[in-house]
């Protein structure tokens, strides 16, 4: 991307103040719907951040040694601020994002519930104590980390931090947010609504930048623990450089999830609900729905997904691809396709007539009857497209899905419990859908992928997600001498 000069700066959050780097190192912000340029973002280095962990580190201690059930008042707090205000969140994310206004509700409805379950964390998370010989009791308490960070994708710019930033700061962390520099407003907004709900200054920080703030978080003395969310290859380059500098990470990556069909699915209901997965927020989802594996007779059920997503018009029923190289990079995959003979439905003519001309518009695209390995079966295209891939059996369809090199989400769509079942029990994926087309985990189930979809143990969200966040301490203790001695004497 070019620098800019125009459009007002997106401020860090560091000490619970808003600070403008005026002269930086910047890149635009552009609307993807419009095309218009609506902010600039500062790409910061190593010396910013050495100045947020200074300006935050006394705030940070106040807030660890803030008991929990205090610290959660919190995020009730921001809770209600968050539902009360929720369309002008909902109008930022459709802004900086591109996608639908529904889509972005959707997305700030599961920010919602993350903030819920770790508003329990004092049900949830409350300690353990165990006599553990006669008079000898066994204690153990959680301790959070101290600093940590967690760094974003551009595709949900809410909900994503929001996967991780209730538990940690539940836990009694100091969080650094390193939204995406393609959609940093957000962030802001989180920073703000925090702090009106009570956040103490330090406890919750904004650094603004690409990799090389990234490299600088990952090399940080004094930050102990790394989230991430993003493509496979910077996922793996922040798990390999965090672990290195002694770092705990969790690293989500791409995805290349695979839905089967087969003869006996609910034709109506597997192609609604594939049109949907496929198509929803323009295919710039890691749970989106990428390859169709179609087993057997099942001409009916491609015919009517076929019907169905030509019928999805690109900024009418869906929003705008992220940037001009994302729309490049997506349809170059479409064209190639067309000059292989491999393409069934070609979304680059649905397109509402009145979508703006600057914004970046691509309807659903079909790709048929492709050879597994071919590389719209293979490579991650973000975009609202769809592979086909025509299989004789089942142990075919399941062979193929397993082949990938990702394992995030995978699906079936069957009317049979015992082939939906044998699919649950086979796939070499996190998340497994059993006639749904965006299989999300809710609370109090976690977040996860397998395979190049995650580095680091555990899930994002959920019960792992607070170890993750937090250290055990265990506190043996003996009051009285009238007990016998033994070899915990
Ligand atoms: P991205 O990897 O380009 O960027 C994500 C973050 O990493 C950004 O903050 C960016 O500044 C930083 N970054 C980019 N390149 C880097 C590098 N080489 N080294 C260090 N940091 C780097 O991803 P994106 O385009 O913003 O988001 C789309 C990707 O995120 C897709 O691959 C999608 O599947 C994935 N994603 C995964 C999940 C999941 O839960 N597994 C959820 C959402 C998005």
């Amino acid at each position: 991307m070019k620098q800019d000069t125009q459009g007002t700066m997106v401020p860090n959050f560091i000490g619970g103040r808003e600070i403008e780097l005026a002269s930086a190192r910047c890149l635009p912000v552009v609307a993807p719907g419009t095309g218009e340029r609506i902010a600039r973002v500062p790409l910061c280095g190593a010396s910013q951040l050495d100045e947020v962990v200074e300006k935050a580190r006394e705030g940070g201690k106040a807030w660890a040694a803030t008991p929990l059930k205090e610290r959660v008042q919190v995020l009730f707090r921001v809770k209600s601020l968050i539902e009360a205000e929720s369309e002008r969140l909902v109008e930022l994310i459709t802004l900086e994002n591109g996608k639908t206004l529904e889509e972005s509700r959707g997305s700030v409805a599961r920010a919602v519930e993350c903030l819920e379950y770790a508003s329990s964390l004092p049900q949830i998370a409350p300690g353990r104590v165990l006599e553990v010989s006669p008079g000898v009791e066994c204690r153990e308490v959680r301790h959070p980390l101290g600093f940590v960070a967690g760094i974003t994708p551009f595709n949900f710019p809410f909900m994503v931090p929001l996967w991780m930033i209730p538990l940690a700061i539940g836990l009694g962390n100091a969080f650094i947010l390193k939204p995406s520099e393609q959609t940093p407003l957000s962030s802001l907004e989180i920073a703000r609504l925090l702090k009106r709900a009570g956040l103490p200054d330090g406890a919750f920080s904004v650094i603004h930048g690409d990799r090389e703030i990234v490299e600088a978080l990952c090399s940080h003395p004094e930050i102990r623990a790394i989230a991430f969310v993003g493509s496979t290859r910077a996922a793996r380059a922040v798990y390999q450089l965090g672990t290195r500098h002694d770092k705990r990470v969790r690293a989500l990556g791409g995805a290349k999830n695979h839905l089967v069909a087969v003869p006996d699915a609910d034709p109506e209901m597997t192609a609604a609900n594939v049109t949907a997965s496929v198509t929803g927020c323009a295919g710039q989802r890691c749970m989106a729905a990428s390859v169709l594996l179609a087993v057997g007779e099942t001409e009916h059920i491609l015919d009517l997904i076929h019907e169905k997503m030509s019928r999805v018009i690109a900024g009418r029923d869906i929003g705008a691809i992220i940037s001009n190289e994302a729309y490049e990079r997506i349809t170059g995959y479409v064209e190639r396709a067309r000059v292989e003979g491999l393409l069934r439905l070609d979304g680059r003519g649905l397109v509402a007539e009145d979508a703006p001309s600057g914004g970046r518009y691509l309807g659903p695209c079909i790709f048929d009857k492709v050879p597994p390995g071919h590389e719209t079966a293979v490579d991650e295209i973000f975009g609202p497209t769809l592979t086909v891939i025509r299989c004789r059996t089942l142990d075919e369809a399941i062979e193929i899905e397993n082949s990938g090199a990702y394992g995030n989400a995978a699906a079936i769509y069957t009317s049979s419990g015992g082939v939906a079942q044998l699919f649950a029990d086979r796939a070499d994926a996190g998340m497994i859908g059993v006639n749904i087309g965006v299989p999300v985990p809710r609370e109090p189930f976690a977040f996860g992928g397998w395979k190049d979809s995650r580095f680091g143990g555990g899930d994002i969200t959920g019960a792992s997600a607070v170890d993750f966040w937090s250290r055990p301490k265990k506190v043996t203790t003996k009051w009285t001498s009238e007990h016998s001695t033994n070899w915990m004497s």
